[in-house]
């Protein structure tokens, strides 16, 4: 089986990007899972600290790997924004794929020193994990927002982002391109879209020499992602439209059968609600023309 290494080199050199979507419950990752099979592309699955608090650390990786073994699949989970070095290690432990060690919020020489300290820490434990590092302000919870956040003074530019990835000897860089967490209202009504710094992504591209992911992706204009991918991001981000969609598929199956009162019976319409929206941004991410009319 390829590791996620191997995974996102040949994406870079195919011009496509790895779809990660964040789960927190069965129905969220039946809906990835089965999203990425019908398409036959490779998913990245990912869990923030609440995320895997609700679901269970050692949990979840457990339902992943059970994933990838029984249908020979490439299925990779991820701890996604974590805040300190004792949950990165649970997760190294418990036999995450990769971590995003996030302290984006820190000042920078101290973000660099504590994630280079992370990256020795956790490739101790698990050699081949991959450690993603953050820079920048991209904004807080994947939700829906009332108002944009400015986040003009927290871009990040190619020269910190060269020192940053030389100083720590971080995988992956997540910088901030004019991406954001969540969305908000108008962006969940499909009035308005996110739009990104493409040439920023190229520049930091150039000079950091990593792969790069692109937090916050919901609500962004595709022909920006398809760019974005072009300039040399690796890895998307999708959240909130999984939620919005959760949600969505929940609500519709409830008020059609008021008296329903099986799981079973009523979560399969929230499971093709997301998988509707992960194989949307999936063939968008690995440049397959849309079906006529989608
Ligand atoms: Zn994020």
């Amino acid at each position: 089986m390829r590791q996620l290494r191997d995974l996102l080199q040949e994406a870079q050199q195919n011009g496509v990007a790895i779809g990660h979507f964040n789960v927190s419950d069965l129905v969220l990752l039946k809906a990835v899972f089965a999203g990425a099979r019908e398409l036959n592309v490779p998913a990245l699955v990912g869990l923030s600290e609440g995320e895997r608090e609700f679901v269970g650390t050692r949990q979840i990786a457990t339902l992943v790997r059970s994933l990838r073994e029984e249908f020979d699949f490439p299925i990779f989970l991820n701890a996604d924004h974590t805040h300190s070095l004792a949950k990165g290690i649970e997760a190294a432990k418990a036999g995450f794929d990769s971590i995003v060690f996030d302290l984006s919020a820190l000042p920078m020489e101290e973000n660099i020193r504590q994630t280079k300290q992370a990256v020795e820490a956790l490739k101790a434990i698990n050699p081949s994990m991959l450690v993603e590092g953050e820079i920048g302000d991209i904004g807080s919870g994947s939700e829906i927002h009332d108002s944009s956040p400015d986040l003009s003074k927290g871009l990040s530019t190619p020269e910190e982002a060269k020192q940053f990835v030389e100083a720590t000897g971080v995988d992956i860089l997540a910088p901030a391109v004019g991406n954001m967490h969540g969305m908000l209202r108008s962006m969940v009504k499909g009035q308005t879209k996110k739009h990104l710094e493409i040439e920023r992504i190229g520049g930091i591209k150039q000079a950091a020499r990593v792969f790069l992911t692109l937090h916050g992706g919901s609500g962004t204009d595709d022909a920006d992602l398809r760019k974005a991918i072009g300039a040399g991001i690796n890895i998307i981000h999708i959240n909130t439209e999984l939620r919005v969609a959760w949600r969505r598929g929940l609500e519709q199956r409830l008020a059609e059968q008021p008296d329903e009162v099986v799981p079973y019976k009523i979560l399969p319409f929230a499971v093709n609600s997301v998988k509707e929206v992960v194989g949307s941004r999936l063939k968008l991410f690995n440049g397959r023309q849309m079906a006529q009319g989608a």
